[in-house]
């Protein structure tokens, strides 16, 4: 009989620590889970999920100015906000229930209350004050937004944690931010009838994607209404009778019913007792763990954003799975990071896997890039002016495809299959004698044959 009350005590029951969790039980451990806010963790009840209805909601309104183009006239139509966030909580918690069903069924312990370490091997509970002992710690706490705290008026913005839940619809709105969530959130109320500003600090939103598809995309949102200022950030936020006004550098004012502040995350890795007891954080405040998701306290793991590795659910997923095998199932696994696809659920939206065209260049140096742009069939019956851009980063020596990079509809269905073939190694000439499936838009990816050269290279 072993010394302690559990073999598993997981903190944190987000998508990291209930795969780990659950895992760990089937391999016959014995395991307890605290969870202070709500069971599934950020991507079920305030991230991906409740995120991509939004998105399917926003995007009725193309659906809607389309039709007419194939033939149909619609009523007038009105949009209700809280009926949609009433529809959105509904699904949430039909979703936290199958989780909860899911921890039960594995016979998982679960608190609902906020836990910190006490030493290598306790666990202090803070509602009930009731101390556990576990051979093993996992801390799988997930990240916060972040918010700019000096910023006078900083009190009055929003993050993407009250964006959902939202009492009344902003007819205004403006976005701090450049990345995942400020553009998706753009598009989003912008579907749904707001008047929408992105700030953004640099010069060109989404670093680190590829630079057609960001260049595709702002053009994209501009044409569609959605006012880009770059190289900007908010200096003050004051409230005023009508709504918020905010300044940002330069002096422009801008008025808003709300400001969303989509700045980034940080890991929950402070205040849980971890410094205390010899686990290193990095300068970010993530956990360091070794590939085995290990901390510098042997008995203690980290899985998923707390790490700040890639903070993606899936990435969390399988890294509380390969804990799970690794310690518990006598089945040591890697988490294989090389081929990660992502999406950013922008309308239109961008699917990507693999190397850019730039990361490609500093990796092989020569690279070749084929890349196609067109309106697909239901665009121009639609009337919509808007393309569809494939782009394969193939590395020359080896004919291997290294990146594809998709801006446009579907571009994440798309690019999840795409990802099967860059992980195996596929040739631009397997993309080649690949039957293209007609008509689609993903057909495009195995008809690109000619190489793209940059302006001046052709002629060289
Ligand atoms: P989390 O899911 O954040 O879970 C951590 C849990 O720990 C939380 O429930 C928290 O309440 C709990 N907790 C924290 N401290 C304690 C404590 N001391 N005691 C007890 N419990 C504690 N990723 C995608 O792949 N696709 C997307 O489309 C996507 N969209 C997103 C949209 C938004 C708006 C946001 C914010 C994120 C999105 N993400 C998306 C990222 C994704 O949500 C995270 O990468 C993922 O949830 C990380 O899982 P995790 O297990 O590490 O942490
Ligand atoms: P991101 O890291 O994607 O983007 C942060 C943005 O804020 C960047 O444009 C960054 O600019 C800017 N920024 C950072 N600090 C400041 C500052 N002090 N002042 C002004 N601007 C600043 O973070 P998000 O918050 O959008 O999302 C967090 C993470 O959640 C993502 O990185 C992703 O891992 C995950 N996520 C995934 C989604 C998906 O898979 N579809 C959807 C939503 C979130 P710069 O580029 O110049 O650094």
């Amino acid at each position: 009989m072993s010394d302690f009350e559990y073999d598993l005590f997981v903190i944190g029951a987000g998508s990291g620590g209930v795969r780990a969790a659950r895992i760990a039980s089937s391999h016959g451990a014995r395991v307890a889970i605290a969870e202070e806010f709500r069971i599934g963790g950020t991507c079920v009840i305030r991230g991906c999920v409740p995120k991509k209805l939004l998105v399917y909601a926003s995007r009725f309104s193309d659906e809607f100015k389309d039709a007419g183009g194939f033939g149909w006239t619609l009523p007038e139509r009105t949009f209700d906000w809280p009926s949609l966030i009433a529809a959105k909580d509904k699904e949430i918690s039909r979703l936290e229930a199958a989780y909860r069903t899911t921890l039960d069924k594995y016979k998982v312990e679960v608190f609902p209350e906020r836990a910190m370490c006490l030493s290598p091997n306790e666990v202090r509970l803070s509602a009930s004050g009731r101390t556990i002992t576990a051979k093993t710690i996992l801390i799988a706490t997930g990240g916060h937004p972040n918010v700019d705290r000096k910023l006078p008026g900083i009190e009055h913005v929003i993050t993407s944690n009250e964006v959902f839940n939202l009492k009344k619809f902003p007819r205004r709105i403006v976005i701090a931010g450049g990345g995942y969530i400020a553009t998706e959130f753009a598009s989003i109320f912008h579907g749904l009838g707001s008047d929408v500003t992105l700030i953004y600090r640099g010069e060109k939103i989404l670093r680190g994607f590829d630079d057609d598809l960001r260049d595709g995309l702002v053009e994209t949102m501009k044409a569609r209404g959605i006012r880009i200022i770059n190289e900007k950030v908010f200096t003050k936020i004051e409230k005023t009778a009508s709504g918020l006004v905010g300044t940002i550098t330069g002096g422009e004012t801008l008025e808003a019913d709300q400001i969303l502040f989509a700045i980034g995350r940080s890991p929950n890795a402070r205040g849980l007792g971890l410094e205390a007891i010899g686990v290193q954080m990095d300068p970010e405040n993530a956990i360091v763990v070794d590939n085995h998701s290990q901390t510098t306290v042997p008995s203690i793991y980290a899985v998923g954003d707390v790490t700040n590795r890639v903070n993606l659910t899936p990435v969390a997923i399988r890294e509380g799975q390969a804990f799970a095998d690794s310690v518990f199932g006598n089945k040591p696994t890697l988490v294989d990071y090389t081929t990660i696809p992502t999406a950013v659920f922008t309308t239109p939206e961008i699917g990507t896997v693999g190397f850019t065209e730039q990361e490609a260049k500093n990796q092989y140096g020569d690279v070749h890039v084929y890349k196609g742009s067109f309106r697909t069939m239901k665009a121009i019956l639609g009337g919509r002016d808007e393309r569809t851009l494939m782009k394969l980063v193939v590395q020359s020596e080896t004919d291997r495809v290294v990146g594809v990079h998709i801006l446009g509809p579907d571009a994440a269905e798309i690019v999840q299959t795409a990802a099967i073939a860059v992980r195996l190694g596929a040739k631009k000439s397997d993309f080649d004698q690949t039957m293209a499936l007609h008509p689609s838009a993903a057909e495009e990816l195995v008809t690109l044959r000619e190489k793209w050269m940059a302006p001046g290279e052709a002629a060289a």
